[in-house]
Formats: structure tokens, C-alpha cells, sequence
């Protein structure tokens, strides 16, 4: 990669989590060699699986051949510290949406990076600039904030950071493209365009929850039907996590300074309680029971 050019020919993916393995995932069908790092050996074992496992689906619909997916697997490799992303030409951070988990991460990665290397971050939240003031260049940090589960939703926000260079953002941009994704190009604001917007609406249904203005099903079904959305607020709220929402509420609040964007008492409760949603098979609904189950 030139300093002029950009092109993209190989990328590092920093945190095997729900959002990493599908971004390395969309990334390897695309032709591009992988590197997926974890500090947690569970999680790259199990993002190798998944990935598997989606593309295999992906097989049995038709929408790819055997041969693609074994392509794409090949193109994926793993390991567990930063050593191995010297060679990539970008790397896409997506790792816990924890600030000091995310600062330390860049600090620690710009050593081991060509000096060209574009650096993005998936956070939903976390302000670009901040997270690009701890590197050696803040003019190739970026945010590159894909949607949940990677491999099926086409949107990618691009979020420059106030020092990002138009080649850094040209480069995601056609990064993007190529992985098949639509772009929305979003200002360095807290919680971008989505999750501004989005994140509140789930935050005043819980509210509704806890004021008895309907009961978890009555306010789902009412947001389904009455606004033509293919899930409610609560059930996506435990589809995304419900300790995730609650970090980006914290996030608009700390960020905006506005008291409209308090987080609801409930909400904070459920995270309290250790309910975060599917992930840990309690949160609005009880996932272990077929159909789940409203918890209120
Ligand atoms: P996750 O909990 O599924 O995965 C996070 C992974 O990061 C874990 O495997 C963890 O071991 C790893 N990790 C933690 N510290 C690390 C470190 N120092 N080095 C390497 N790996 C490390 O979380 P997720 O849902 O995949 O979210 C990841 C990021 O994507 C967050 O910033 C989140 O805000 C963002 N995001 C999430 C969603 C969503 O719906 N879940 C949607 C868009 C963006």
C-alpha cells in the first residue's frame, strides 16, 4: 500500500465477539485475508465455528457455492495477540465497548503496524476523535460501525473523526462497498446516527414498561404493528444486549448533557440483575423457554 493509493488487501480484526466474527466473516467472502484476534482462545475457537456454521447456511440457501465457502474459511486466520496484524493494511477494533478496554487496545496496537495502516473502530458509541487522540495517527483512525448480525444487514456507518483524512475515508468507504454494505456517513456526535436514535426509542419503552403504560408483549406488539417494524423495542433491546444499551444511554447522557437521555431506572436494574438479554437467556423474555417468555 502507497501512501497515496489505500488499496485494501489484507485486514486484522481485533475482539471474536458476535460483531468481529461476522465482520471477518463478510471480509473473507469478499477475498480478503483475515487475521481475528482475542485475548480469550474460547472466542476465537467459537468465532471459527460460527463463522462455519453461517456460511454453511449461507450454502443451503443457494447464496453460495461450497467452493466460496471454503475459500473464505481459508482466508481466515487467528491469533492471540497483536504481533499478528503487521502485514494488514487496515484493522477493524471490535472489541468490548468499554473505553478503557478500546484505548489500550490502539495504544498497544500502533507499535506492531506498518506505518501506513489504517485503523478503524466498530464502537456504537465511543467518540472517534477520543479513541484516535491515544494513536501515533489520527488522520487514518475512522469509525466503521457495522450493524448486527454483519453478515445480513447492508448498512456500514462511516464516522470521520476531526482528523481523518479524505484517503482514509475513500479507502473504507470502498472497503465497505467490496463487503457488499450500503454506507451512511454519520459526524463524530455521541452514538452516531443509529444508536441516536434508536437507542433512546428502546430506553422510552422501557420506561413505558416500568410506568405500567403496557406490558412487555402489549408494547411490542404495538411498535411491530403500529410502526411496521420487524421487531419491538424490547425484544431487539435483548437481541443487542441489554448491559450494550445501557452503555450507549450513559454514553447520549455524559455525552449530550441532556436529562432527556437518562437512562431508565429499569433498564439499569435488568443489567444489575445480570439480565442482559439472549446472550445470557434472561432479560425482557426468558429465552429458556420455547416460545420465550415476557419476564413483566
Ligand atoms: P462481544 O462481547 O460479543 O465481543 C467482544 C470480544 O472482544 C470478546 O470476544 C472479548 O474477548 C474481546 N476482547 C475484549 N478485550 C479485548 C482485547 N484487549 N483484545 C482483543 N479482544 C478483546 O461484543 P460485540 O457485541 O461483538 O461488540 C463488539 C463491538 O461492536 C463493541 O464496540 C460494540 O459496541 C460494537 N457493536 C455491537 C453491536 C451489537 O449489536 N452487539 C452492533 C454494532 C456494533
Amino acid at each position: 500500500m502507497s501512501a497515496e493509493s489505500h488499496e485494501i488487501a489484507s485486514l486484522g480484526v481485533i475482539g471474536a465477539g458476535q460483531m468481529g466474527n461476522g465482520i471477518a466473516h463478510v471480509a473473507a467472502l469478499a477475498g480478503l485475508p483475515v487475521v481475528l484476534i482475542d485475548v480469550r482462545a474460547e472466542a476465537l475457537t467459537q468465532a471459527l465455528a460460527t463463522i462455519g456454521r453461517n456460511l454453511e447456511r449461507q450454502v443451503q440457501k443457494a447464496a453460495l457455492t461450497s467452493e466460496d465457502r471454503d475459500a473464505a474459511l481459508a482466508h481466515i486466520t487467528t491469533a492471540g495477540d497483536n504481533t499478528a496484524l503487521s502485514g494488514c493494511d487496515i484493522v477493524i477494533e471490535a472489541a468490548t465497548e468499554r473505553e478503557e478496554t478500546k484505548l489500550a487496545i490502539l495504544a498497544g496496537l500502533v507499535p506492531h503496524l506498518k506505518p501506513n495502516a489504517i485503523i478503524a473502530s466498530n464502537t456504537s458509541s465511543i467518540p472517534i476523535t477520543r479513541l484516535a487522540a491515544v494513536t501515533d495517527r489520527p488522520h487514518k483512525v475512522i469509525g466503521m460501525h457495522f450493524m448486527n448480525p454483519v453478515p445480513v444487514m447492508k448498512l456500514v456507518e462511516v464516522i470521520r473523526g476531526i482528523a481523518t483524512d479524505e484517503p482514509t475515508f475513500a479507502a473504507v468507504e470502498a472497503l465497505a462497498r467490496r463487503m457488499g454494505k450500503t454506507v451512511a456517513v454519520a459526524e463524530d456526535y455521541p452514538a452516531f446516527i443509529v444508536n441516536r436514535v434508536l437507542i433512546p426509542m428502546i430506553n422510552e419503552a422501557v420506561f413505558a414498561l416500568m410506568e405500567g403504560v403496557g406490558s412487555v408483549i402489549a408494547i411490542d406488539t404495538a411498535m411491530k404493528l403500529g410502526t411496521n417494524q420487524p421487531m419491538g423495542p424490547l425484544e431487539l433491546a435483548d437481541f443487542i444486549g441489554l448491559d450494550t444499551c445501557l452503555a450507549i444511554m450513559r454514553v447520549l447522557h455524559e455525552g449530550m448533557g441532556d436529562s432527556k437521555y437518562r437512562p431508565c431506572p429499569l433498564l439499569v436494574k435488568y443489567v444489575e440483575a445480570g439480565w442482559l438479554g439472549r446472550k445470557s437467556r434472561r432479560g425482557f423474555y426468558d429465552y429458556t423457554q420455547q416460545p420465550p417468555c415476557p419476564t413483566r
